[in-house]
């Protein structure tokens, strides 16, 4: 029987999770696929990419740190992809590369769907400027919250990152703001730390007031506990780590390839009983 091929291209790749998820998702249709793990080299992305596209692969999911090379080496982007400035997802077709992004949908079904929150005219903040924040702006000003606040360590990084989507936010009809961590506030109802800063163990400087009990602190880091997460813990919000986005993720790039919508919330659950 021909068994399709897909990969996931990263460096490091050991730690990745989504041959696990593709599997699973693909068994609950009785597909036979096959996912590998490929660590490509640092300077290798396109050498490894075009070797995939020789070899007849139907598509690959690209990680840290190829996402923006990735972004280069597409022949046709979604809007989404376009808008993210980087790429998760790539499909081969014929001669063709097609990017897309499905990190910032991940995040949103995964708040919509497993956590249960409205985005729709809540206040939310989105900590990082990053190519994890840039990639779910558009995905959540779709949602159309009242206010999307962004706050980032470097300043400019932020504003320059905002300005991309001011036309977006306008035609949504969301006030989209610019912060210092130190100048937040007030509360919100979802927080979404976007940073890198749990890679290191490090504390944002947020004060405690931006967490309420009725706000969703969202980390997109998972797999252990961040100081974001004790931080919001600690002044009694909900708290969420970044399993369900990637699951959720993986859920669209599976929709991508394979037309069919998998069962999230059963992968999710079973990563958490391991
Ligand atoms: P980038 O390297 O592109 O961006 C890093 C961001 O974190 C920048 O905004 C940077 O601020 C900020 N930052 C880093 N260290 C600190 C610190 N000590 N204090 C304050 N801010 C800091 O990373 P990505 O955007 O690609 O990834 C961000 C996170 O999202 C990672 O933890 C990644 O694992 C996670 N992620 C999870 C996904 C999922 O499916 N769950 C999908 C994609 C990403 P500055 O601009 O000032 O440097």
């Amino acid at each position: 029987m021909f068994t399709e091929k897909f990969a996931v291209i990263g460096h490091p790749i050991e730690h990745s999770k989504s041959p696990v998820i593709h599997q699973a998702f693909a068994s609950q249709f009785g597909k036979s696929i096959s996912y590998e793990k490929l660590l490509s080299p640092l300077d290798g992305f396109s050498e490894t990419l075009n070797r995939l596209h020789l070899e007849g692969y139907r598509g690959v999911n690209i990680t840290v740190p190829f996402k923006f090379e990735a972004y280069e080496a597409s022949h046709t982007l979604s809007d989404r992809a376009t808008a993210a400035g980087a790429v998760n997802t790539l499909s081969f077709k014929d001669q063709q590369i097609i990017g897309d992004n499905t990190d910032g949908c991940g995040l949103v079904n995964d708040i919509l769907k497993h956590w249960h929150r409205t985005i729709e005219g809540k206040q939310i903040l989105l900590l990082g400027a990053g190519g994890a924040a840039q990639g779910v702006i558009l995905p959540l000003l779709a949602q159309k919250p009242a206010l999307l606040t962004v706050a980032n360590r470097s300043l400019d990084k932020a504003r320059t990152m905002v300005e991309r989507f001011e036309a977006g936010a306008k035609s949504n009809q969301v006030k989209l703001a610019v912060q210092t961590f130190d100048n937040l506030a007030e509360n919100y109802d979802i927080v979404i730390n976007a940073t890198s800063a749990g890679l290191q163990a490090e504390a944002l400087p947020i004060k405690d007031v931006v967490f309420a009990h009725h706000t969703l602190a969202y980390d997109m880091m998972y797999g252990r506990e961040t100081p974001f997460m004790q931080q919001a813990r600690a002044a009694e919000a909900q708290v969420a780590d970044g399993l369900g986005m990637l699951v959720e993720q993986a859920a669209e790039a599976f929709y991508i390839w394979h037309g069919l919508r998998p069962d999230t919330a059963s992968v999710i659950q079973s990563f958490r009983q391991t």
